[in-house]
């Protein structure tokens, strides 16, 4: 009896018309998250195998990879209905179930039973050889599936859940503004899932801000980076921007200023690095930068599309996702963030436009922008290197 993996990938099954673009990302995908490990991954009649001798390892794995919907458990015997019997009795004396029933899926027409009739046999087979147990066709406790192929016949007891979405790559390239919060990675998380494969973005402001911000960032990152084949972390110093805008704008608009040039920077190094759009964590009505008056203006400086996963979300959800990715524990470490600093005591709610414009002549838009993206560090964040706060997850 060998042990495959049998990947299943629903949501891609309707995508008709570019499903092997989308399959041969995913198999791309999947081989990036097995790097190192002894596996093989083939197609047959529509379906994905994976067979390997590190098992768990690979289970593991691939509950990081979007585009799997189901990650089957699977075991190949010969199609023959005695050798079928005896396995599924040893697969199933490993079990502890109380009621079961059996469905079969018959592609192999010239077998001697059609399909009603197998899984009676088996399920009568299975009540003759194991005690205490029942047939319930509606509620089971365990299905056993049986699909009987010309050579091979596969059953299939367990299914994972996989991450659902499309592959990372399959709807190209966005840059994720990422903060030490709790809100840009979940975005992040929900952008990777749909098949957007992410670069990101974070901006510094030493001495103001200090690396362990950045550590906690480029952890962040490598949590992402695990979904997403990787991650290019981008550093912008925004010090000068930030010091030049606390000492020319009025305090009530610092943060609306601030956001604007944050924009701009992301919007230029988007298409620097082939993204097509911007990804970040707002929030309608989470603080006063993100009023609908605010975004407004603060998205007004930029065309490129931007993304907000998280937008309507409670804050208690978008917690509740990034306890499940893991990111929580770190995001709620007490490094102060850029813009927590200039935080004004009475920030706008509805900021215009025509003042924005008014104030930005107070200072030198194209300059600063220039200097900060000159100032851009990349870090190659790679899933696998070691946490500085791994202790904590
Ligand atoms: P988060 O929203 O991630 O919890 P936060 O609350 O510190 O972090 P906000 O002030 O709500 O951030 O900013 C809204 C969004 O702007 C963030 O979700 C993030 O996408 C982006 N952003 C804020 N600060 C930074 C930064 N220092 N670097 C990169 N992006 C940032
Ligand atoms: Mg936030």
């Amino acid at each position: 009896m060998k042990k495959l993996i049998v990947i299943r990938y629903a949501e891609l099954s309707t995508k008709k018309s570019n499903i092997k673009q989308f399959l041969n990302k995913l198999k791309e995908n999947i081989t990036f998250a097995l790097e190192g490990i002894d596996f093989t991954l083939y197609f047959d009649k529509g379906r994905m195998f994976i067979e390997t001798t590190e098992y768990e390892t690979v289970l593991d794995k691939l509950q990081y990879v979007p585009g799997i919907q189901g990650i089957i458990l699977a075991y190949e015997v010969n199609t023959n209905t005695d050798e079928i019997k005896d396995s599924i009795i040893t697969l199933l004396k490993e079990k502890s179930f109380k009621t079961f029933k059996v469905s079969t899926k018959r592609s192999d027409k010239s077998f001697e039973y059609d399909s009603m009739e197998f899984s009676r046999l088996l399920g009568g087979h299975i009540l003759k050889n194991i005690d205490g147990l029942s047939v319930d066709v509606h509620n089971p406790e365990l299905e056993v599936k049986v699909e009987i192929r010309k050579t091979s016949t596969y059953i299939y007891l367990d299914e994972i859940k996989g991450l659902g979405g499309y592959p990372v790559g399959s709807n190209g390239k966005g840059m994720l503004m990422l903060s030490g919060g709790i809100d840009s990675p979940v975005a992040g998380y929900l952008a990777i899932k749909r098949g957007i494969r992410l670069d990101a973005l974070y901006f510094a402001a030493p001495p103001h801000t200090s690396m362990d911000a950045q550590k906690k960032v480029e952890d962040l990152a490598r949590i992402l980076s695990k979904y997403n084949n990787n991650i290019n972390l981008h550093i912008i110093n925004l010090t000068e921007i930030e010091e030049t805008i606390y000492k020319e704008i009025p305090r009530d608009y610092l943060i609306t200023i601030l956001r604007r040039m944050m924009y701009r920077i992301g919007e230029i190094l988007a298409y620097k690095n082939k993204c097509k759009c911007l990804v970040n964590g707002e929030s309608v009505g989470q603080v006063a930068s993100q009023t609908l008056s605010s975004m407004t203006v603060i998205n007004n400086v930029v065309k490129i599309p931007v993304l907000r996963p998280v937008v309507c979300f409670d804050k208690t959800e978008i917690i509740d996702l990034s306890k499940k990715i893991n990111t929580y524990d770190i995001s709620i470490l007490p490094f102060i963030d850029c813009c927590t600093i200039f935080v004004p005591k009475h920030p706008v709610i509805n900021p215009e436009l025509d003042i924005c414009e008014e104030y930005e002549k107070l200072i030198d838009v194209d300059g600063l922008i220039k200097r900060a993206i000159e100032s851009e560090e990349v870090i190659k964040i790679r899933s696998e290197k070691e946490n500085k706060y791994s202790d904590l997850l």
